[in-house]
């Protein structure tokens, strides 16, 4: 772990190199926090205490007490202990031995649990707060945001299989900004582990070290979205980059699904003045449901003199993992490898031990 933090401080001079071993823990950036002026922070379970990494040296400065109040500087995270004040470009609350649970308070994003290290580091110009945490801890996070509770345990299987394949195929993706992944939807959503409960859990499990590879063991694309709509697509349609793994299937488990269908209407005025600026790009519906915040870019218009009305399917970009679809399958009695097999094109489940991960973050336990 602490190897790792000379690493997050050399992020500046972090490049693609070779290809390397997979890593058992991933660096999260907790963007949310990012933007608050100071963070209340809560051991859960175990202890923590406050390092200080002052040009590459780590000093340990005094355990995590109850409750404590990181707060911004001018270039910086400070800090008041019973010792004093910590004051630092770049501090870490890090787990005294072993597993631990911090808890995160901020506005206006509230409160969120943790097991890991935090970094609170100033960098390029800007604070960053950064989870070093177990993969399968993060894991178990994602599934809880993405796809909530109260599903089939074929569902949590799957879906952890593609989120840690998703994880390993977008490592590196934040590199300038010191992370692995951030935890909005731009990666994959991550609020945290307090609701993660037992069935996530053995969902976990049971695929542990799973992933989705092509035949060298490169982790595929493995893209997911909540409904498709009736029909995936490919992403050669949605990115211009055509992937083996990602071809349009009809889908019709799920059309009952909650996002299946939708509606819309806007004032004709705006969306008129905005189609005749866009019109031209080939890619409106894209920038439509960009512009108007819409859940898909399949749609059918219906103009009236005052208003727009949109009527529309799917949620999500609708390429890969259909979220709503797999659900369904799962409670038919789908297996797992049927619910990944439905939705993806030539894959092979491979342990993570095998898999080859594109070394950008030098992040394998350097
Ligand atoms: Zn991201
Ligand atoms: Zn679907």
């Amino acid at each position: 772990m602490i190897a790792r933090i000379g690493l997050l401080m050399l992020v500046a001079l972090w490049a693609a190199t070779a290809n390397g071993q997979p890593p058992s823990t991933i660096v999260v950036g907790l963007e949310d926090f990012q933007t608050a002026q100071h963070i209340r922070c809560q051991a859960v379970n175990g202890t923590f205490e406050w390092i200080v990494v002052n040009y590459g040296n780590l000093q340990t400065a005094g355990a995590l007490e109850s409750t404590q109040r990181i707060a911004k500087t001018n270039r910086g995270f400070t800090v008041t202990t019973q010792t004093g004040e910590l004051e630092s470009s770049y501090l870490i609350l890090k787990p005294t031995r072993g597993f631990a649970t911090v808890r995160l308070i901020s506005e206006p994003t509230g409160y969120r649990q943790y097991t890991g290290a935090v970094h609170f580091y100033w960098h390029a110009g800007e604070w960053h707060v950064a989870l070093e945490t177990d993969l399968e801890d993060y894991v178990a996070g994602v599934l809880v945001s993405e796809i909530g509770k109260g599903h089939a345990d074929a569902l949590y299987t799957a879906h952890a299989i593609v989120s840690r394949t998703y994880a390993l195929n977008t490592f590196g993706r934040h590199r300038f900004e010191g992370y692995d992944v951030c935890d909005q939807v731009h990666c994959q959503a991550f609020d945290g582990v307090s609701t993660v409960n037992d069935t996530i859990r053995s969902g976990c499990r049971a695929s542990r070290h799973l992933v989705l590879t092509d035949r060298l063991g490169l982790p595929i694309p493995a893209a997911f979205h909540s409904n498709c709509g009736g029909m995936t697509r490919s992403s050669d349609a949605v990115w211009q980059e055509a992937s083996p793994h990602l071809e349009p299937v009809h889908d019709a488990a799920c059309a009952e699904g909650a996002h299946a269908r939708w509606e819309r209407q806007i004032q004709r005025a705006a969306w008129e003045g905005w189609q005749l600026v866009h019109a031209a790009n080939p890619t409106n519906a894209a920038s439509s449901r960009e512009a108007f915040n819409l859940p898909s870019d399949r749609f059918d218009v219906m103009l009236d003199e005052q208003t727009t009305a949109l009527t529309g399917w799917g949620f999500g970009h609708g390429v890969g993992f259909c979220q709503e679809g797999a659900m369904k399958r799962a409670q038919n009695g789908a297996s797992p490898w049927e619910l990944l097999t439905t939705y993806y094109q030539r894959i092979r489940l491979t342990a993570l031990e095998r898999v080859t991960v594109p070394k950008v973050l030098g992040a394998s336990g350097m």
